[in-house]
């Protein structure tokens, strides 16, 4: 993006900002944080500012069953305990064979036991209770990242509000 001029690189510190022919004159300050050929080595690039803001990009999570695990915590959501993944299954809140859908908003983690229990059965027939509503998570590519792989410079940038709901993923 920087090379083809969409962005502009941002010292994190000093806040100037370089398009590409200019940050290849700052000398890298940290071997670990450049990018390397044969030929140049440029310090790599911790902001940037787009040229033209259109908005946050926050693309929805796709429904996988990985990202169900992460949903639900590990947690059965009829009993509430929580479950190493092979003790977990994927359970059809409205089942399949009642015309109930494989996506976020029917699908839930049930340990065995709930799993068994429930069986073909809606909520009401099987008298169970879901601890929360399924729902499609929202998840922006920063909230994706652990805390570890976060930039200590991006902490200038982001609301304090947000770190904090990040922290919890
Ligand atoms: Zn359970």
């Amino acid at each position: 993006m920087v090379f083809r001029d969409s962005a502009r690189i941002v010292c994190p510190e000093s806040l100037a900002t370089y398009d590409f022919e200019q940050w290849l004159e700052v000398p890298p300050a940290r071997p670990d944080l450049s990018i390397r050929s044969p030929s140049i080595c440029i310090a790599a690039p911790e902001v940037i500012l787009l040229q033209q803001y259109d908005r946050v990009p926050c693309h929805e999570a796709p429904f996988t069953r990985r990202n169900l695990f992460l949903r639900d915590d590990f947690t059965c959501q009829y009993c509430g305990r929580k479950r190493p993944s092979d003790h977990l299954s994927v359970d059809h809140v409205v089942p399949r064979s009642r015309g109930g859908t494989t996506s976020w908003e029917n699908c839930v983690l049930a340990c065995v036991s709930c799993n068994a229990r429930k069986a073909d059965r809606n909520l009401k027939e099987a008298g169970l209770h879901l601890l929360r509503q399924p729902i499609r998570p929202r998840w922006t590519p920063y909230l994706n990242l652990r805390p570890s792989q976060r930039m200590d410079s991006w902490a200038r940038f982001t609301p304090e509000s947000r770190r904090k709901t990040a922290s919890n993923f």
